[in-house]
C-alpha cells in the first residue's frame, strides 16, 4: 500500500513535503479518521483534505496552470530558472504540453500523458487560442483587419484570426501556435506587445485560477479537449 502522502502528491493535492505537513496539522483524513503521518492508504479509499473529497487514481494526471511571467514552460533550465514543474507537486512524469514564452502569461496544460500531449501538439488538432494583448500603442481598424487577414512573418503568412476589441482591451484568437507567433505578429505591424496572456485554449478558461495557480482537469474537462 502507497503512503497516504503519495497519494495526495499523485491526486495533485500539494507536493509530497506540503502533503506530510497537511498530514501532521490533522487535515486529512481516511475514511473519516484523521490520518497519522507515515500511515498508508488504499487508492479506493475515501481520502479527504479540510473535510473535502480528494479524487484519487492511479491513472494520469492532467492539469491547468495559470503560468506567472518570468516562468520557463519546460522541464528543467540549465541556468537554474524558476520552470513551470516548480509550481506544481512532484509527480513523475509531468510535464506541459506546448509551451507560453518566458514573459507570456496565462493557461498552460500540464500532464503525465504522453498520448494526450501528442495528440494536442499535432496540427490535426488546432484548438483555439485566445490571447488578451496589452500593446503600448493604440490599434487602428486597419490594423485589426490585418492581423485577422494573415501577417506576413519570417515563416510565412499567419492564418486567418479572429480579433475582438473589448472595452477592458483587446483578445486575439489563433488556431496555430507557432513560435512566438503573437508576439511577431504584433511586431510585424508595428505595435509592439507589452504584456500577452493566453485566457483561452478550446473551450478552457483561467476562470477561478490565480497567476501561480493550478486546477487538476477532470475526466470530462480532459476528453472535451480532445
Ligand atoms: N504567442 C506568443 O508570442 N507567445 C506565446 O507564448 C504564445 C503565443
Amino acid at each position: 500500500m502507497p503512503r497516504l502522502q503519495k497519494i495526495l502528491a499523485q491526486a495533485g493535492v500539494a507536493s509530497r513535503r506540503h502533503a506530510e505537513e497537511l498530514i501532521q496539522a490533522g487535515r486529512v483524513t481516511v475514511n473519516g479518521k484523521v490520518a497519522q503521518l507515515g500511515q498508508s492508504a488504499e487508492f479506493t479509499d475515501q481520502i479527504a483534505v479540510d473535510g473535502k473529497r480528494i479524487q484519487v487514481s492511479e491513472g494520469h494526471k492532467t492539469f491547468l496552470l495559470y503560468k506567472p511571467k518570468g516562468v520557463i514552460t519546460t522541464a528543467s533550465d540549465e541556468a537554474g530558472r524558476k520552470t513551470v514543474l516548480d509550481l506544481m507537486p512532484v509527480i513523475p512524469g509531468l510535464h506541459p504540453v506546448g509551451r507560453l514564452d518566458r514573459l507570456t502569461e496565462g493557461l498552460l496544460i500540464l500532464t503525465t500523458d504522453g498520448d494526450l500531449t501528442l495528440k494536442l501538439t499535432h496540427p490535426r488538432y488546432q484548438h483555439e487560442k485566445e490571447y488578451r494583448i496589452w500593446s503600448e500603442e493604440e490599434l487602428t481598424n486597419q490594423d485589426l483587419a490585418h492581423l485577422e487577414d494573415g501577417v506576413e512573418l519570417e515563416d510565412g503568412i499567419t492564418e486567418p484570426a479572429r480579433v475582438i476589441r473589448a472595452p477592458e482591451g483587446l483578445y486575439l484568437t489563433i488556431r496555430e501556435g507557432r513560435n512566438r507567433q503573437v508576439r511577431r505578429m504584433m511586431d510585424a505591424i508595428g505595435k509592439p506587445v507589452r504584456r500577452l496572456v493566453r485566457v483561452r485554449l478550446g473551450g478552457m478558461t483561467l476562470r477561478g485560477v490565480k497567476p501561480g495557480e493550478y486546477r487538476q482537469l477532470t475526466q470530462r474537462e480532459i476528453e472535451v479537449l480532445m
